[in-house]
């Protein structure tokens, strides 16, 4: 790889946290060259992890979660062309395609578009608001002020963002009520026995969180909605959000000859193609943990500005990071703190080391043939820091067990 010139021109597409860091890091690695960030929405890079946290409760107005307030984006020196979407890649000629007509020819091509909000409609209602962007977050705040106290929202979903959402809603003095599919809400996340851990948080947080949902239809009435299930009951509601996981929308990369598949798969350095990179929610990359490397998609805001700044350093000086990723992903809901570290698969054993259910707080460890995966706590910050190296190097379970840095 050559490192980048100052006769290069960077194209960046998407306006996220992964964009955004990516055009600031390049800068501060003393890339002087052209840099043009295209962003779909018309708002500049803002982050996304306050919408349904500080911002949806009314605790932050949405400027508080701007990334590139306007200093930044002068010192940048990014030209910014935000309402404009992406519609067309040549990879060859790394020039990219704009819904306004316009092109933008680069010599090299960053991808960093995200996913979007899992949409969901039913035969009555059409698409349910969901909650992924500035705009979402807008409209949806709208409706929950023109609602009476105590009126009650149903949020679709038990997973990160319809917990965090229902706190949030709660936390207008509105009644939300929690629909999940599942049995249990995040056993696709941390697995069976650990979200059985988690289960009664929203209930002792005063969120009724209703399991194996199965709704038919959702009808607008005059007063909000009407939300029938298979069983002939129904529910009303004032408002209704849906919060039922992510998608992707690459349909705009067919015939660009990028491999697709859950996302853009990159090698160990980001790259799709030669001078196109993919970064963020939207890279299907290669993680490098102490137990060998395994090929995923991960959608958690550290690892959006971990790919940003180990592909900006890659560009600018050919450096390659040979550290070991250890992911880390956090979610604040139900009064409590989820934190997980490393990229434990639900399947993998579970043990609660440290901490209790009856507590509410703890850590555990998650382990495959015997070695540490993962690490997830409730409340447990400082248990989970320090056990962190479990997972900087192979730990067998017996070590880890033995070592118990988290007692420390
Ligand atoms: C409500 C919410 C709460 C979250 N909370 C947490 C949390 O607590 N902890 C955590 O670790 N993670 C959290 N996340 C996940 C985290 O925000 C994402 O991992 C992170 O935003 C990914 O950054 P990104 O830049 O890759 O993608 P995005 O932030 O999705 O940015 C991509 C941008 O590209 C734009 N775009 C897409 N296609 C095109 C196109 N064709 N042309 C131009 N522009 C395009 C999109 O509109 C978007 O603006 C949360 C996410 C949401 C939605």
């Amino acid at each position: 790889m050559s490192s980048l010139l100052s006769s290069d021109h960077v194209v960046v597409v998407g306006a996220g946290v992964a964009g955004w860091r990516f055009v600031e890091t390049l800068r501060r690695e003393g890339y002087e060259g052209a840099l043009t960030l295209v962003g779909d929405e018309p708002h500049a890079p803002y982050d996304r992890p306050p919408l349904s946290k500080q911002v949806l409760s009314g605790k932050w107005t949405l400027e508080k979660a701007t990334l590139a307030t306007p200093e930044r984006l002068v010192a940048s020196g990014a030209a910014l062309r935000l309402g404009v979407r992406a519609t067309r890649l040549d990879v060859a000629n790394t020039t990219v395609f704009l819904s306004d007509g316009s092109q933008l020819e680069g010599t090299h091509v960053v991808l960093a578009t995200g996913a979007l909000a899992r949409p969901l409609s039913f035969p009555s209602s059409g698409a349910l608001a969901t909650l992924r962007n500035y705009d979402d977050v807008t409209r949806l705040s709208a409706v929950l002020d023109s609602l009476e106290p105590e009126s009650v929202v149903v949020v679709i979903g038990g997973g990160f963002v319809g917990a965090e959402a229902a706190t949030s809603i709660k936390a207008r003095g509105l009644v939300p009520i929690v629909l999940e599919v599942a049995a249990r809400p995040l056993i696709g996340a941390v697995g069976e026995k650990a979200s059985a851990w988690l289960e009664g948080l929203g209930a002792d947080f005063g969120i009724e969180v209703r399991t194996n949902q199965r709704l038919i239809d959702v009808a607008p009435r005059e007063d909000g909605v009407e939300i029938t299930f298979d069983d002939g009951s129904s529910l009303r509601a004032g408002t209704i959000l849906a919060a039922v996981g992510s998608s992707l929308d690459l349909a705009w990369l067919d015939g660009s000859g990028l491999t697709i598949d859950d996302g853009i798969v990159v090698d160990r350095d980001f790259q799709a193609a030669k001078n196109v990179a993919a970064i963020g929610d939207v890279a299907h990359f290669v993680v490098t943990g102490a137990m060998g490397e395994e090929r995923a998609r991960i959608e958690h805001w550290e690892i959006a500005t971990d790919h940003a700044g180990q592909l900006a350093r890659f560009w600018t000086s050919g450096e390659r990071s040979t550290a070991v990723t250890i992911p880390y992903f956090w979610s604040d809901q139900y009064g409590k703190k989820i934190q997980m570290l490393g990229h434990p698969h639900p399947s993998d054993d579970v043990v609660m080391v440290e901490g209790s259910h009856d507590a509410g707080k703890w850590l555990a460890l998650y382990s495959r043939d015997g070695f540490v995966t993962g690490l997830v706590s409730l409340s447990q910050p400082r248990a989970l820091a320090l056990s962190k190296p479990l997972l900087e190097e192979p730990t067998s379970l017996k070590s880890a067990l033995e070592r118990a840095p988290w007692s420390t």
